[in-house]
């Protein structure tokens, strides 16, 4: 990493720059929607793209000295349709939640309805939240997983015909199990309505052909950049060309001021490295270092939402072990290993509590662990579930991580 110039600028940034570093290295990331970009990405993002504005879009800009910006933003939408089979793609929005705001706006009449998974069963705030503009804005209808884990089909058909819903929305920030996009596409039909596919969390498996494409189903589709597609943070639109134009509208000036172009020219970038077959690789491997994770917690006889995962996360449950999602997320950090508090279906607990935590292995994939390794984190987790008011053996735990993470070297 050069920070040469923010060193002498400004050293607390840099210190707090090194130290994040320091952090990255040394703990196991399990946080399922986070992952490690490449140095070449982040080049692209750290480059003199950040000074040029560029509203509007390729060859249509309200500012003048856009020809090679146009250059960068056609092949990031280019490089966006022929991965994900779409006919049109909008690479401007800042962040996932940004692209279904403008589908929303694209689509739908402030109070138009929604049809949408909960949040507390995996869904996501930008779905119909009432604390986000979704759900303030619009009127939502829910649907949720059964003590399987998985989505209830013939129940969405149910609540679809009751609600009549304008759009309805599958995709998911906590969900293990294949989605049938085939199927949401039938029973919006049905009633009429448009189907949103929000692959943000999958978006690296759709990719690499490893989860079916919602392509052909879903009339758009969103994703964010950084999750499994191993990207820059930010989003991505993409449609049928029948609504370009309303989707492009609705991110400018609909949403949206001047595109971030040094951050589209790292989405570029990452669409690139997904097309290759390295990526394939590191896509299969994602999956099976999921599944490996998931059979060694079972074997340490914890529980898992839905039993097998079937992409590239889990929720372990920890109802039988008498403990919380928030607690045992901070035991996790102490033995270096990092993840998120999440409800399981049904959770006794409050969303701030919660009884469960969420698992993912799109972060360490990147860094090079296999199978291996993941029955090594699991009886590390389990070990540290179990023990966890034992800080000596908190602190052996520790170190077992901190083995991993050395034999994985992460940017160097
Ligand atoms: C992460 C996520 C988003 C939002 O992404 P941000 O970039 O954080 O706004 C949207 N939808 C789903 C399903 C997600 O998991």
């Amino acid at each position: 990493m050069h920070l040469e110039h923010i060193k002498k600028v400004d050293p607390q940034i840099a210190e707090a720059i090194e130290e994040e570093l320091e952090r990255q290295r040394n703990t196991i990331e399990l946080i399922a929607s986070e992952n490690c970009t490449s140095q070449a990405v982040m080049e692209a993002c750290g480059s003199v793209l950040t000074n040029k504005y560029a509203e509007g879009k390729p060859h249509k800009r309200y500012y003048n000295g856009c020809e090679y910006i146009d250059v960068i933003e056609e092949l990031a939408q280019k490089r966006a349709c022929e991965l994900f089979h779409m006919g049109h793609a909008n690479v401007q929005p800042h962040s996932g939640a940004q692209a279904n705001m403008a589908v929303f706006m694209a689509t739908m009449k402030p109070g138009d309805r929604v049809l949408s998974m909960d949040l507390s069963n995996g869904g996501h705030l930008s779905h119909g939240s009432p604390v986000n503009f979704s759900g303030m804005y619009f009127d939502v209808k829910s649907y949720g997983i059964n003590e399987n884990g998985e989505i209830d089909y013939e129940n969405v058909r149910q609540l679809a015909h009751e609600h009549k819903p304008k759009l309805i929305i599958c995709g998911a920030s906590n969900y293990s199990k294949i989605i049938d996009f085939k199927k949401f596409r039938e029973i919006a039909d049905e009633v009429g309505a448009l189907l949103l596919a929000d692959i943000a969390h999958i978006a690296g498996l759709v990719a690499a052909g490893l989860h079916p494409s919602p392509a052909g189903y879903a009339q758009f589709v969103t994703t964010t950049t950084h999750k499994s597609l191993r990207g820059p943070r930010g989003g991505i639109i993409m449609c049928d060309e029948k609504y370009a134009k309303d989707i492009d509208k609705a991110v400018f000036p609909g949403m949206q001021g001047g595109p971030l172009e040094h951050i589209i020219a790292g989405k570029a970038v990452a669409l690139l490295e997904a097309s290759k077959p390295e990526f394939k690789e590191y896509a299969a491997q994602i999956i099976k270092n999921a599944k490996a994770l998931a059979q060694g917690l079972i074997d340490e006889g914890l529980d898992i939402v839905g039993g097998m995962t079937e992409n590239h996360l889990m929720t372990l449950d920890l109802r039988r072990t008498g403990k919380t999602g928030k607690d045992m997320a901070n035991v996790l950090e102490k033995v270096g290993i990092t993840a998120n508090k999440n409800t399981v279906p049904n959770d006794p607990q409050s969303p701030f509590v919660t009884s469960g935590i969420r698992l993912g292995t799109p972060a360490v994939t990147t860094r090079g662990f296999k199978e291996n390794d993941m029955r090594e984190v699991a009886k590390i987790i389990a070990g540290a579930i179990s023990a966890s008011d034992d800080e000596t053996a908190l602190e052996n735990l520790r170190q077992r991580s901190l083995k991993l993470c050395k034999a994985h070297p992460l940017y160097e």
